[in-house]
């Protein structure tokens, strides 16, 4: 641990994870500088006051040269990205330009269990430090998940369950944890890192200072993951595969989920027991068991625990079932790659699916195709509703139904009585809602409302 007493640090960024290392390091006697490019709006002002009232300096609407020279060391917020001017600058002066979560590895002796991936990773840090927690360890899911790492240090966490962005990869530097989850990569955040490969670099940062002494949970189903080569040691894991050559695995055999360990085969429970759906989730459910395994849990811990995990909100979220139709909610789905695979998740069931919002000009090929494999109907809001229409009609789906409002598609869906309504929306929110979790929230309330209307009789 760190003296900090007197010592200088500039923080770039005055998000949830600059606010949390500004009171970390104020706390312990720092002199800390926050600057923010941000225009200070009244949430940010009201920020900035709440630590200025810290003893912090702080400048809102752009980086100083002031700022930028102040800190021994630049701490900055991940959603500036490394061609950015402000960075460079710093970066010429010489000075050493960490993210929060390299500075969290610095400052504790409790062992980090990383996750990242392009998807998956909320889910995932969720169900290990709920398995975890169950036992009764102190394992907080902190990190981009929207709790700042740094803020669950005094916490004295037996491990901290960190999800792990590659914006923050990219600002590590000695960042080693015990256990390094990779689930996936696809395309994204690549003008963030210029470029895939910058991006896939960022990711295998997780691996690069690990000791034999740790593990890397790696996807086998990834093209990329598995390639990973790590000087710690590998905890593989396939929904496809049974992995029988290797000596540690976690696996699905006969629709049961598995693993082994030294050399010991042990089933888990069915894949249709677990609460969170979709093949999705079997991965990440097979992360999750596959860290459980290497920290010795109990088999029957393992089982208990994964089976009691409902997921996450606005994650395919069961909300409720009225007249026999139940309703889901998969709000964060903002993409139609989210969608499909919530569309994806009901493999015996056609279902209603209401999408449609703020359009992001996607390729709606493969959702038209997995719509009409798994879909009995579907009903279309928002501003992206005419391009869906004309999409899914030209691809030969004619179920299309087109409402004004979120509670119009609701009583549209109960009255199809179709199969499950879900609603997944394959786009962003911002024409009708705050954001996703508003409109989520707002889904939720509809139905629960239309529940409470019901006679006792028809619910469930
Ligand atoms: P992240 O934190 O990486 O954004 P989440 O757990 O919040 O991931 O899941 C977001 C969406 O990503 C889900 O709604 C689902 O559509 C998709 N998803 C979740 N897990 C996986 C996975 N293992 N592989 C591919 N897609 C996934």
């Amino acid at each position: 641990m760190t003296d900090w007493k007197n010592k200088k640090v500039t923080i770039l960024g005055l998000g949830r994870s600059g606010l949390a290392a500004a009171q970390y390091l104020a706390a312990r006697g720092a002199q800390v500088f926050v600057s923010d490019s941000a225009r200070p709006d009244a949430e940010r002002q009201a920020q900035a006051a709440e630590i200025e009232a810290l003893g912090c300096r702080v400048e809102l609407g752009g980086h100083s040269d002031a700022a930028v020279s102040f800190g021994s060391f630049v701490l900055t917020s991940p959603g500036i990205p490394p061609h950015s001017e402000v960075i460079q600058k710093a970066l010429a002066q010489g000075k050493e330009v960490i993210s929060d979560v390299e500075l969290a590895w610095r400052e504790t002796k409790a062992p980090i269990l990383a996750i990242t991936g392009t998807n998956g990773k909320s889910t995932t840090c969720a169900l290990l430090s709920y398995m975890l927690e169950r036992t009764g360890r102190v394992a907080p899911a902190c990190g981009n998940i929207g709790v700042p790492i740094l803020s669950q240090l005094d916490k004295k966490p037996d491990f901290l369950v960190a999800e792990v962005s590659s914006y923050q990869l990219e600002y590590t530097a000695n960042f080693a944890p015990k256990v390094a989850i990779w689930l996936n990569l696809t395309p994204d955040h690549v003008d963030w890192h210029q470029g895939m490969e910058n991006y896939r670099k960022a990711k295998q940062k997780m691996f690069a200072n690990q000791q034999h002494s740790d593990y890397a949970v790696l996807n086998m189903d990834d093209p990329v993951v598995r390639t990973q080569l790590t000087r710690s040691e590998i905890f593989p894991f396939s929904t496809d595969m049974s992995l029988d050559n290797m000596v540690q695995a976690a696996f699905v055999s006969n629709d049961f989920l598995a693993y082994r360990i030294r050399a010991r085969n042990r089933l888990v429970c069915a894949v249709d027991e677990l609460q969170i759906l979709g093949r999705h989730n079997v991965e990440n459910a097979l992360a999750a068991i596959s860290c459980c395994a290497v920290l010795d849990l109990q088999p029957q811990e393992i089982e208990t625990y994964i089976k009691e995990f409902k997921g996450l909100e606005h994650r395919l979220e069961f909300v409720a079932t009225i007249d026999n139709v139940p309703y889901y909610n998969d709000s964060k789905a903002t993409n139609p790659e989210s969608a499909i695979k919530a569309i994806q998740s009901f493999p015996d069931k056609k279902i209603v699916l209401i999408a449609g919002g703020r359009d992001k000009a996607t390729p709606l090929d493969e959702f038209v195709s997995a719509v009409r494999n798994h879909v009995a109907a579907v009903i279309l809001l928002g501003e992206a509703k005419e391009r869906f229409e004309k999409a899914l009609r030209e691809g030969g789906f004619n179920d299309v139904h087109i409402v004004g409002s979120l509670e119009e598609a609701v009583d549209l869906g109960g009255k199809l009585k179709l199969g499950p309504v879900v609603l997944s929306p394959a786009c962003a929110s911002f024409d009708m809602f705050k954001d996703f979790e508003n409109r989520g929230r707002v889904f939720k309330d509809i139905v629960r409302a239309r529940l409470d209307k019901m006679a006792p009789s028809v619910q469930s």
